[in-house]
């Protein structure tokens, strides 16, 4: 278990790396290929494969104080290629640290859908489900998938956010957002009006957005929205001046978005 830099949570945690949703952003990817770190030790063109680590298993056992933790980084824990034991190892140390949060993120959330849902196996408590996305078909079909689960964090990652999504995603299904824009090579910047709407959204329907640095939106309106994103996901009602004086602050103003 690492801290990371990653903005919404405070550490990642890897027992099963590897992807095979072939996303040609891929950060992870790009990283495992390049052979840092431990990657290198795996023949070149196989160093993104599927791994599984039990040695990693006890790290959020070691420690007691709570924290957020991001489940496989490095790669998609509920990808179809994933064989159950995997998945039962990692839950099994979930449901034994109650004191964590633990953070899903997948591009195949059908896959919590059958584990969670049609198996009727239960979510803990301790776990926020979240859906990739990059475009707007697999926003609409993703978030809908989340709309069938009963986890106490339901969440949409709009990063990178390669087209404009808003009329596409089900807004309902939703707790949580995080927009993000691409990076690396050639990267595509998303365009400012697609992220506006994005907010304009989330405040109809209440839901705290996170802006990502790498959207590179003046610090002003992204520290708002996400400091209230940090308060409204732990369960806080968030306090502002502007709360106090009976405006409500905890989304962007349309006024406070035209910033250029
Ligand atoms: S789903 Fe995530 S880990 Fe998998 S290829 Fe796409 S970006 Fe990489």
């Amino acid at each position: 278990m690492n801290w990371t830099t990653i903005e919404w949570t405070d550490f990642t945690w890897n027992p099963v790396v590897g992807c095979k949703h072939g996303c040609p952003y891929c950060y992870a990817k790009r990283f495992a290929e390049r052979g840092l770190g431990e990657y290198g030790k795996y023949k070149k063109g196989k160093r993104f494969q599927p791994r599984f680590f039990p040695g990693r298993l006890d790290e959020p056992k070691q420690r007691k104080r709570p924290a957020k933790i991001f489940v496989s980084s490095m790669g998609d824990l509920f990808g179809d290629w994933v064989p159950d034991e995997w998945i039962e190892a990692v839950l099994d140390i979930v449901r034994g640290c109650p004191q964590h949060t633990f953070q899903f993120l997948t591009k195949n959330p059908d896959r919590y859908y059958n584990w969670f849902t049609f198996d009727m196996k239960n979510i803990p408590d301790n776990i926020w489900i979240g859906a990739g996305a990059d475009n707007a078909t697999d926003a609409h079909t993703r978030s809908g998938t989340l709309g069938f689960m009963g986890a106490k964090v339901k969440f949409l990652s709009l990063e990178p956010l390669l087209e404009n999504v808003v009329e596409y995603v089900e807004w309902e299904s939703l707790d949580w957002v995080i927009v993000g824009a691409q990076t690396g090579p050639g990267a595509k910047k998303p365009k400012k009006e697609w992220v506006e709407n994005i907010i304009s959204y989330c405040r109809a329907y209440d839901i705290p957005v996170f802006l990502k640095d790498n959207l590179e939106w003046p610090e002003k309106i992204k520290r708002g929205a996400n400091e209230q994103c940090t308060a409204q996901t732990a369960g806080k009602k968030y306090i502002s001046l502007k709360n106090i004086l009976g405006l409500r602050m905890a989304y962007v103003s349309p006024a406070a978005m035209k910033y250029q």
